[in-house]
């Protein structure tokens, strides 16, 4: 019998997908220039040439040993490379045994919940947050647990997150540069956080692990990004290069579940288990071949700062109302009705693709994907003007 759940799941795929599809079948039908797709978080900016490089370098090697398996964690030479870099840019004493690498962060999450939960646990995420935490959560038989960021500066909500704490939670997961309001939780905010976590794990006598999906971390424009396995020693980071590289097709990210750890070894080897029970064993193994020689590689974070500057110039002489981000590529726009889904609609009559917030665990927003070309973003200011006209 066909399980209800993955029907479900299957019959109403991710908002952010269902747009994106809309617009590449709209693209089909009226041009690829009339359609303003901000919807997904697709990199237009071109992965650095160093990763071609590196992949015509990997297509003279024998196929055999090319396209091989590797062990289910991923290479020892791309881990160690992993670890290398992690003890560089942050000073942890990395360890390349407690680095596994993932056909992206999707997976490095799936693999996280499933190790560090067992049904009937309560997972913490905070709201607005990305759709699938709520998949892959229950997806491990847990709760997922919503708790809304402060609103006036889009920071963890300490106060509301120790409330929300009790003896069932396994986790918080945090996203910072976040999507999809660009916010980046600062260091004090990640040390409020991490002394909040230890006293509750004194006091209810088992690990509270912080989960950090850390897919935007490079994509910053000014403020630091802290690493917050400095701060709590429960940390599990989940990485993914889709982003920092523009490899989303490419399925390549890792996880790191921190040194630090007072049982770092077995949350490692749980970590290891759950990649094996999921079936998410050896990752893409050309990637993790280019990730090895290319971890190093700068972001390209002028692009995108030049887009935000765009349309963020475009909507305040519109008089659109917004969260100034921080980081990553999305923009928060308060829609112009109390029914996002509705101001979404609207928007794509004008063929202007926005992301309705309601997926997103909050009402009245949709986000603006400025991860596309900076033509695309001048072309659809009309369209931006044409909706804010059907409101007036
Ligand atoms: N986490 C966040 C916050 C994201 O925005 C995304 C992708 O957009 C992911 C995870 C998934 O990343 P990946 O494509 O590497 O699976």
């Amino acid at each position: 019998m066909i399980n209800e759940r993955m029907l479900g799941l299957g019959k109403q795929p991710n908002p952010i997908r269902v747009l994106y599809a809309y617009g590449l079948d709209r693209k089909a039908e009226i041009g690829e220039e009339n359609v303003y797709d901000l919807s997904i978080g697709n990199p237009s900016i071109p992965a650095p040439d160093g990763v071609k490089e590196r992949i015509l370098e990997l297509l003279e090697e024998p196929p055999e040993v090319l396209h091989g398996y590797t062990m289910a964690a991923g290479l020892a030479s791309a881990r160690q490379a992993v670890a290398d870099n992690l003890k560089k840019r942050f000073g942890i004493d990395a360890t390349a045994g407690q680095v596994y690498l993932t056909a992206g962060a999707t997976a490095a999450l799936y693999i996280t919940v499933a190790a560090i939960t067992n049904p009937g646990d309560e997972v913490i995420v905070n709201a607005p947050y990305f759709p699938e935490y709520k998949v892959m959560t229950e997806s491990a038989g847990c709760t997922c647990i919503e708790v809304p960021m402060r609103p006036d500066d889009f920071q963890l909500d300490i106060d509301a997150l120790r409330a929300a704490v009790n003896e069932r939670t396994a986790a918080v997961v945090i996203n910072s540069p976040n999507n999809p309001v660009g916010c980046i939780y600062t260091q004090q905010n990640i040390e409020e956080l991490s002394t909040m976590l230890s006293e509750k794990e004194a006091e209810l006598g088992h690990p509270i692990y912080i989960i950090s999906d850390e897919p935007y971390r490079e994509i910053t424009y000014g403020d630091e990004v802290p690493f917050t396995a400095n701060f709590y020693k429960d940390t599990i980071v989940c990485y993914s290069w889709a982003k920092s590289l523009s490899l989303p097709g490419e399925r390549i990210g890792y996880i790191y579940v921190s040194d630090n750890m007072d049982n770092a070894a077995d949350v490692a080897a749980a970590v290891g288990g759950a990649g094996r029970a999921l079936g998410f064993i050896c990752a893409p193994v050309m990637f993790q071949r280019v990730i090895e020689k290319c971890i190093e590689l700068p972001t390209n974070v002028e692009a995108y700062a030049e887009n935000r500057a765009l349309l963020t110039a475009g909507l305040d002489e519109l008089g659109y109302t917004y969260i100034q981000p921080d980081g990553a590529f999305y923009l928060w726009v308060k829609a112009l009705e109390e029914d996002a889904c509705a101001f979404s609609d609207r928007a794509k009559a004008h063929d202007l693709l926005l992301v309705p917030s309601d997926g997103f665990g909050v009402k009245g927003w949709v986000r603006a994907s400025y991860c596309v070309s900076a033509e695309c973003i001048k072309n659809s200011m009309k369209a931006w003007k044409a909706l804010k006209a059907d409101y007036e």
